[in-house]
C-alpha cells in the first residue's frame, strides 16, 4: 500500500470518512513529506503546521460526533500565495506584499474549508503571476522535481511542483494565459483552468481581470473533477461569475468518447512544436481515435495574433490593478520618501521586481492618449476575432486537442534575459483565456530526457464536463504510467 502522502485525494477524502484513516495521521505524512523534500523542491514559502493538525483534529472530532464529512475530507490543499487567506500571509511572492495579511478567505479557500479540506500552507509562484518559470518570485526559486536544474513552469510554478513532488494532494492556482496548465505540462500533473466566469475570483489578488481563473492542480483527472464541484459555481461576492449551473463532474467521467469530434487546429502543429513533443501529442491523438473519437482539421487563422494581444490586453488590465500598490493602503512603504510623489516612486521601484515593472509600463504605455485606439483598442477587436475562430471550429467539433507548452521544462536562467521567449512559452494556452473557454493539461509522457509532456484539451463555453470525459477517457487508455519524479522517489 502506497503511503498516504502518494494517495489521490479522492482515496484520502474516501478513506477519512470511513475512518479507514484520520485526518491528523493523514496531515502528519503531508507534513513529514514537506520536512522531507522541500528543503529541494522549495514550493512551500510558509507551511502552517499548527493550523493545519488542529484543523485536522477538528475534522475527526465531527466525524467521531456522527456528522457526515465533506467530499475533500482531511485532504490536503496548497493555495498559491495570490489567494487571500486569513491565516498567514497572502504576499503574491511579491517585497510589495511582504507580510501581508488578509482580513477575508477567497471564496474558494471558503469553500475548501467547508468541504473540510485542510490547509497545510502557500505555494510560491512567479510575482503576482506574471512569469512561466516562477524565476520572477521575490521569495525563492521553486524547483522542478523531474530534474531540480529546471524550473517547474509559472506563473503557479509551487502549485504544480507541490503536487508533483507529493506535498499536498492537490493545489489551486490561477491561469491568466497558462499559468495552470503551463506548469501542470512541465511538472506531469493535470491542470485545469475553467471557463471564465466558472469559478468566484472574489480574493484572488487581480493581474488581469478580464483574463484570471483560478484552478485545480492535481494528480489525476478525477481529483480535478472533484476538486471543480467544490470551487465551481455562482458568488454574489463577485459580479463576473456565471449563474450557470455546475454538472457533477465526476458523474461526466464515463470512459467514453466514441462519437466525439476532436479538432486539430492546424496553426498549433507548426515548427515551433518540438519533434518530440510533437511525436508525444500524435501518440495521444491515435490512442482517443482508437478510442471511437473521430478526428477534423480544424483553423484558427488568427492563433498568429494570441500573443500580442495578450501582451497588450493583460498589462493594461494589470497596469490599473497594480495601481492600489502604492505604499499607503497595503504592504511595503518606502522609508525615505519625503514628498507624496517619491512614497510612489520609491515604493514602487523598490516593492515591484523588473517583471512587474516592465508589464506596469507596457499597460500604461498602452492606455494612454493617443496610444489607446493603436494599441488598447486595436488588441481588442484582435481579442474578438479570437474568440469568433473557435465559435468557428466548435461548429465543427466538441473539443481541441493540442500541445500544452512547445517545450519540456527548460533550465534556471535560460529565459530571463530575454522575455520575448520568455512569452513564447504560453502560444499555445493564451487563446483559451482570451477566448474565455475551459482547458486542461494532462501528461502525454516523459521526453528523451525524462521531463513530463503535457496535452491540451479545450471545449466549449461551460462545457468543462465533455473536456474533462475526454482527458479521463485518454488517462484510462494511454498505456504507460507517468510514474514518479525522481524527488519523489527520494532518490534527489
Ligand atoms: N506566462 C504568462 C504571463 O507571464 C501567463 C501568466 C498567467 O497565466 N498568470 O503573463
Amino acid at each position: 500500500m502506497s503511503a498516504w502522502h502518494e494517495r489521490r485525494a479522492h482515496e484520502i477524502a474516501g478513506a477519512v470518512r470511513t475512518g479507514a484513516v484520520s485526518a491528523v495521521e493523514v496531515t502528519r505524512a503531508f507534513l513529514e513529506r514537506i520536512d522531507a523534500v522541500d528543503g529541494e523542491v522549495n514550493a512551500y514559502t510558509e507551511v502552517w503546521r499548527a493550523e493545519a493538525e488542529a484543523r485536522a483534529a477538528a475534522i475527526d472530532a465531527k466525524r467521531d460526533r456522527g456528522e457526515a464529512l465533506g467530499a475533500l475530507a482531511g485532504v490536503p490543499v496548497a493555495l498559491k500565495a495570490l489567494l487571500c487567506t486569513t491565516e498567514g500571509t497572502t504576499d503574491c511572492s511579491s517585497r510589495m506584499l511582504k507580510g501581508f495579511r488578509s482580513p477575508y478567505d477567497a471564496t474558494v479557500v471558503r469553500r475548501l474549508r467547508d468541504a473540510d479540506a485542510v490547509l497545510p500552507g502557500k505555494v510560491n509562484m512567479d510575482e503576482f503571476a506574471m512569469g512561466s518559470s516562477t524565476e520572477n518570485s521575490a521569495i525563492k526559486k521553486t524547483r522542478n522535481p523531474w530534474n531540480l536544474d529546471c524550473v517547474p513552469g509559472g506563473s503557479s510554478g509551487g502549485s504544480a511542483a507541490s503536487v508533483a513532488a507529493d506535498e499536498c494532494a492537490f493545489a489551486l492556482g490561477s491561469d491568466t494565459g497558462g499559468s495552470i496548465r503551463q506548469p501542470a505540462a512541465l511538472c506531469g500533473c493535470v491542470g485545469v483552468k475553467p471557463t471564465y466566469g466558472r469559478v468566484s475570483r472574489y480574493g484572488l489578488v487581480a493581474f488581469a481581470s478580464s483574463l484570471d481563473q483560478i484552478g485545480p492542480l492535481t494528480k489525476d483527472v478525477e481529483d480535478a473533477a472533484l476538486a471543480l464541484n467544490i470551487i465551481c459555481g455562482r458568488d454574489p461576492m463577485d459580479a463576473t461569475s456565471a449563474a450557470v449551473p455546475v454538472p457533477d463532474f465526476t458523474a461526466s467521467l464515463t470512459g467514453e468518447v466514441k462519437g466525439l469530434r476532436i479538432g486539430l487546429p492546424k496553426e498549433y502543429f507548426t515548427s515551433q512544436l518540438g519533434s518530440e513533443m510533437r511525436e508525444k501529442v500524435e501518440r495521444a491523438i491515435a490512442v482517443l481515435e482508437e478510442q471511437g473519437a473521430e478526428t477534423v482539421e480544424v483553423s484558427l487563422p488568427h492563433t498568429d495574433h494570441g500573443v500580442a494581444v495578450y501582451y497588450i490586453i493583460s498589462p493594461a488590465e494589470a497596469s490599473a490593478n497594480l495601481a492600489r500598490f502604492d505604499g499607503v493602503r497595503y504592504g511595503f512603504r518606502h522609508p525615505d520618501a519625503e514628498t507624496v510623489d517619491d512614497l510612489y516612486v520609491l515604493t514602487k521601484s523598490d516593492g515591484f521586481g523588473t517583471e512587474v515593472q516592465r508589464r506596469i509600463m507596457l499597460g500604461t504605455y498602452v492606455l494612454s492618449s493617443g496610444y489607446y485606439d493603436a494599441y488598447y483598442l486595436k488588441a481588442q477587436k484582435v481579442r474578438a476575432l479570437i474568440r469568433q475562430d473557435f465559435d468557428r471550429a466548435f461548429a465543427q467539433c466538441d473539443v481541441l486537442v493540442t500541445p500544452t507548452s512547445p517545450t519540456p521544462a527548460f533550465r534556471f536562467g535560460e529565459k530571463t534575459d530575454d522575455p520575448l521567449e520568455m512569452y513564447l512559452s504560453d502560444i499555445y494556452t493564451i487563446s483559451a483565456n482570451l477566448a474565455a473557454i475551459p482547458g486542461i493539461s494532462v501528461p502525454c509522457g516523459l521526453t528523451s530526457a525524462g521531463l513530463p509532456a503535457g496535452l491540451q484539451i479545450m471545449a466549449r463555453h461551460f462545457d468543462e464536463a465533455t473536456m474533462l470525459r475526454v482527458a479521463h477517457c485518454y488517462e484510462q487508455h494511454r498505456g504507460f504510467d507517468p510514474g514518479k519524479p525522481p524527488i519523489a522517489r527520494g532518490a534527489a
